[in-house]
């Protein structure tokens, strides 16, 4: 085949090629009925990757999410038997940036459901729901699709996970968005597919969807391999287990990953006092993420101000500045799928309508549930002018 001049991709895809050549022993839609037979009633395993089409930066295809899901669970069923479903591409939670699509979780959890009900139906005994998009809201959803039908087919074991969970206990970047680590497993799968010399040509460089130090001085296929392996290896140990009848817990590995990354508490750095346009006061409370990742606030356990718990029935939380992440939420509306992120060394913003305080030094004591599985305080004193 020759290379047409207008072509929009003009990559050479002799990698993608080579890896894609590995899928088809593996592949549910290559598969005839008698072969599907065979599956079922030998290793009665399948496998859907999820993904999104989001922006990666200048220098990553959109589909990296699911592109790596794919290739990830078809390395992962040449080890453990079982086939893999082409991967299901339409997300939730796909960060405001230039040409990603997304649907509502409602929309994703009806079509989710759907298919693992079909796959219980049709003889799988082992479903494993794989997501190359690391959106904790998204993830929720996922979760709690296979607990259902963990909890309606009863011979039936149906776990999710995503890759950085996988890798929880390995040493060194695991997590990030565009930047070392999905760059390098980019590197590992498909590397004709990435562009560093898009990438600015200085190790201080920020770019657009690049969430972390420039990829282009860090990222390696080495560690995209060691990442993957791991993973790997830890996956199919799941998988294993989960044949040999062991109870499906989709939630055990989330809250180790949570714990590596999101623990730590946040700093309380100032309060201001401001009035809306009807002359009523308000107090914003500015709390610091100190941390390099992200956090998800799914609830607000409580604040003490001067030793009393104040009242944050219509309090907000909002981010300081535009970015990735849900911004403005209603404190009583926080919950795993609507939690909201204070981003890694940054400012959040605590508004409250119903507070009057005095000018001068105040001390708080506030907790913060984070991704629903752990949570983190705010200890200290602020001022009010
Ligand atoms: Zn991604």
């Amino acid at each position: 085949m020759t290379t047409d001049q207008d072509s929009p991709n003009d990559l050479d895809f002799s990698s993608l090629s080579l890896e894609k050549k590995s899928y088809v022993h593996t592949s549910y839609e290559f598969a005839k009925p008698d072969n599907l037979e065979k599956v079922l009633s030998e290793s009665p395993i399948v496998f859907l990757p999820v993904g999104c089409v989001e922006y990666h930066g200048p220098h990553l295809p959109l589909g990296v999410d699911m592109l790596i899901a794919e290739a990830f669970c078809h390395r992962t069923a040449h080890v453990t038997g079982g086939l893999v479903l082409p991967p299901f591409w339409l997300a939730s939670g796909v960060l405001p940036l230039p040409h990603g699509i997304v649907i509502d979780l409602e929309l994703l959890r009806q079509n989710i459901r759907s298919i693992l009900t079909q796959l219980a139906k049709g003889g799988f005994k082992t479903i494993v729901l794989f997501s190359g998009h690391g959106a904790l809201d998204h993830l929720y959803v996922l979760r709690e699709e296979t607990d259902r039908i963990n909890q309606n087919f009863e011979e039936v074991r149906a776990f999710t996970t995503v890759w950085n969970e996988l890798n929880f206990d390995l040493d060194g970047d695991i997590h990030d968005h565009g930047a070392k680590v999905e760059t390098s497993y980019m590197m590992e799968f498909f590397p004709d597919l990435v562009d560093l010399m898009a990438l600015e040509d200085d190790p201080e460089a920020s770019h657009t969807g690049v969430y972390g130090p420039n990829p282009r001085f860090t990222a390696s296929r080495e560690w995209g391999f060691a990442m993957a392996d791991n993973a790997k290896n830890r996956l199919a140990e799941e998988v294993r287990a989960l044949q040999r009848g062991a109870k499906a817990d989709s939630w055990r590995l989330l809250k180790g990953l949570v714990e590596r990354l999101q623990s730590g508490d946040l700093e309380i750095v100032g309060g201001t006092r401001t009035h809306n346009k009807d002359g009523e006061e308000r107090i914003i409370l500015h709390f610091y993420n100190p941390h390099p990742q992200s956090k998800y606030i799914t609830g607000i356990k409580k604040i003490q101000i001067d030793h009393e718990e104040i009242d944050l029935s219509s309090g907000f939380l909002k981010n300081a500045s535009m970015g990735e992440g849900h911004t403005d939420t209603e404190i009583k509306k926080l919950g795993p799928l609507s939690g909201f992120y204070v981003r890694r060394e940054q400012e959040m913003l605590l508004e409250l309508s119903n507070l009057s305080l005095r000018s001068g030094s105040h001390s708080i004591h506030a907790e913060f549930d984070i991704a629903g599985v752990v949570s983190v305080q705010a200890e200290g004193n602020f001022v009010i002018e």
